[in-house]
């Protein structure tokens, strides 16, 4: 088994022996590496000689997005490994990639062409061979040509043809849903889990079992599946319309998820199954109005295939019911696991697992609250040498001037804190500067109060690219973000490999929101309250880590992070960021300073 890179770096290999010697049938692994250290690599080395000494069949590698999937594609290819590539069908099919089509129309429409018989790139899949599909993967370099080899050179359907290699190959590289949403799980379950090692790539994620598990459709989506009910079969669904009409009365909450039950509505299997029928149904009258060219009919959106996706999952067993509304006055409602020892009986169902992340998940979530019934061994790749840039190339100031602790904080609080944001905007000179609140209330009621200065920007859902393209144009920005979402879990901003966020700002702690369901989480700890508390501090930490690490992506970067909130001298939580911090004020004018040094250190010259 050849390593990915010519040269290891220093304590890859001594890492990879480690792993090789702790895995088995009773263990899984819990990798903590530093970004930059190239924990993927050890992972795939590992899973590549034990494969070769026959203790297991194959690696499942789940990564959280699709983007993800390119640097272990990278690191396949220098090992010369047989792999394959999964994700989205709707981004892999090449019918439906430059159509605008909803994941959920698309399986509909997808499953009604191959029941058909006239998706001319599944037929094709009959006359391949496995081997010429091995073969003609040799030339890929990303996911995109990964789909791309298959569909243009040898006129097959990409994800089809995924599957079928997926026992044959060593490495399968796919995004988490193919492992933790079972209704998506069934695509894969071909595969023997007791012959082969699962790898988590940034597990951090899994203590949101929410956001892993769960899934969610809007309330207009639910009122447009109703239209197309009554349009499509008047008067016959009528109990299913009844169901749905009753869910569109529910009413949310003031705060995160409420719980609604889904027996209370009255959603059951057979109300599940019904809408399932009507989903293929409407998908079937489509493709037949375009009855010789059935392809076109890929493109048309229909609401009742949402609702069918999301009640399939809904229906399961440990899941439930819940509805929230965001700061548009957006009505949401989400099929939510709460047995959540779900995460924990997938991961047992495989050989073993390798769950890796600079901010790892700790044995006690995964014991206690995943109940994952093996034995953790925990190794951190700074042991055998790896250098954790975050704590080395990052000054740490705590303003103690405020909290956001919800029964301290008023309008004074968000002056106070909107004060701080802009004394620290005007010292910088360039880059990005990230704020980072814990909640959409806290974002608003701060970022109102600011005055009129150029370049502040408020995260309202645009794709992360954006963002490159505007701190491009302006030189310096402020982007404003809630912890634990889509930007500071993905947003990468970097100009010849240097990070251009340099000062990142986190208001408050972001503690989840307690709702009914982090209600649930706590009643899963019994009694242990002191462990519930465990748990929402390693939560806040592994929001506050994702942020700071959006600024240190490797060793070029130098980055002043400001823990804004007189919480953060609580010992307890320091020690889980293993951040140094230099220095305590509750002085704005003070924290002005250091931002002023920083810029004459690290930006100006640069600039
Ligand atoms: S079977 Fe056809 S429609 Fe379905 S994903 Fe493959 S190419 Fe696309």
């Amino acid at each position: 088994m050849r390593f990915p890179y010519e040269k290891p770096r220093p304590g890859q290999i001594e890492l990879s022996r480690k792993i090789i010697s702790h895995i088995n049938r009773d263990s899984i692994i819990v990798l903590n590496a530093p970004t930059g250290f190239g924990k993927t690599a050890v992972a795939l080395y590992s899973i590549g000689k034990l494969i070769d000494e026959g203790i297991v069949d194959r690696g499942i590698y789940v990564v959280r997005t699709r983007n993800e999937l390119d640097p272990v594609i990278r690191d396949l290819r220098s090992m010369d490994i047989r792999f394959t590539v999964l994700y989205s069908g709707r981004r892999m099919c090449p019918i439906a990639i430059d159509r605008n089509i909803s994941p959920e129309s698309f399986w509909f429409t997808c499953n009604i062409l191959r029941i058909k018989g006239v998706c001319s790139y599944y037929k094709r899949l009959n006359q391949m061979n496995l081997n010429a599909l091995l073969e003609a993967l040799h030339s890929i370099s990303d996911h995109i040509s990964f789909s791309r080899v298959l569909s243009d050179k040898l006129g097959v359907c990409p994800y089809f043809a995924s599957i079928m290699l997926i026992n044959t190959v060593d490495i399968a590289v796919m995004t988490y849903p193919y492992v933790f949403k079972e209704r998506i799980r069934r695509i894969v379950e071909d595969i023997d889990p007791t012959t082969t090692i699962l790898v988590v790539d940034e597990a951090h994620n899994l203590v949101n079992i929410g956001g892993v598990m769960g899934d969610s459709i809007s309330r207009d989506i639910v009122d447009k599946a109703v239209r197309e009910i009554n349009r499509f079969f008047p008067g016959i669904y009528r109990d299913v319309v009844e169901v749905l009409n009753r869910l569109l009365q529910v009413k949310p909450g003031d705060r995160g998820y409420k719980f609604i039950g889904k027996e209370s509505i009255g959603f059951t299997n057979d109300i599940a199954r019904d809408i399932n029928v009507i989903a293929s149904e409407i998908a079937f009258r489509y493709v037949e109005m375009y009855r010789g060219v059935e392809e076109n009919a890929m493109g048309i959106e229909f609401s009742t295939a949402h609702l069918a996706k999301f009640l399939s999952m809904l229906i399961q067993d440990g899941f439930e019911l819940f509805v929230s509304t965001d700061y548009g006055g957006r009505v949401e409602f989400h099929a939510l696991p709460i047995d959540l020892s779900l995460i924990g009986k997938i991961i047992g169902e495989f050989y073993s697992a390798i769950l890796m992340s600079g901010t790892t998940p700790s044995k006690t979530f995964l014991v206690d609250v995943a109940k994952v019934n093996r034995n953790v061994v925990e190794l951190d790749a700074v042991d055998v040498g790896a250098i954790d840039y975050l704590r080395e190339n990052s000054y740490v100031a705590i303003f103690t001037g405020a909290t956001t602790m919800y029964r301290y904080r008023d309008e004074d609080t968000y002056r106070v804190y909107a004060l701080l944001i802009e004394n620290i905007y005007r010292e910088i000179i360039r880059g990005v500067f990230l704020v980072v609140y814990p909640s959409y209330e806290v974002m608003y009621s701060v970022t109102k109060m600011f005055s009129d200065m150029d370049g502040i920007y408020i995260e309202s859902g645009e794709p992360l690219s954006h963002y490159s393209n505007l701190v491009e144009r302006l030189g310096r920005m402020m982007i404003n973000t809630v912890a634990g979402g889509r930007l500071t879990e993905g947003i990468e901003i970097v100009e010849n490999g240097e990070s251009l966020i340099k000062v990142v700002a986190i208001i408050g702690i972001p503690y989840p929101q307690i709702d009914d369901y982090i209600d649930i989480i706590r009643k899963s700890f019994g009694d242990g309250d002191t462990r519930f508390s465990e748990y929402l501090k390693e939560v806040a930490s592994i929001r506050i880590l994702q942020a700071v690490g959006r600024a240190i992506r490797s060793d070029k970067d130098y980055a002043l992070i400001i823990l804004s909130d007189r919480r953060y001298l609580d010992r307890d939580i320091l020690s889980r960021l293993r951040l140094r911090v230099r220095l305590v004020t509750q002085s704005i004018e003070r924290i002005r300073e250091i931002v002023r040094a920083f810029n004459n250190q690290y930006l100006s010259q640069a600039s």
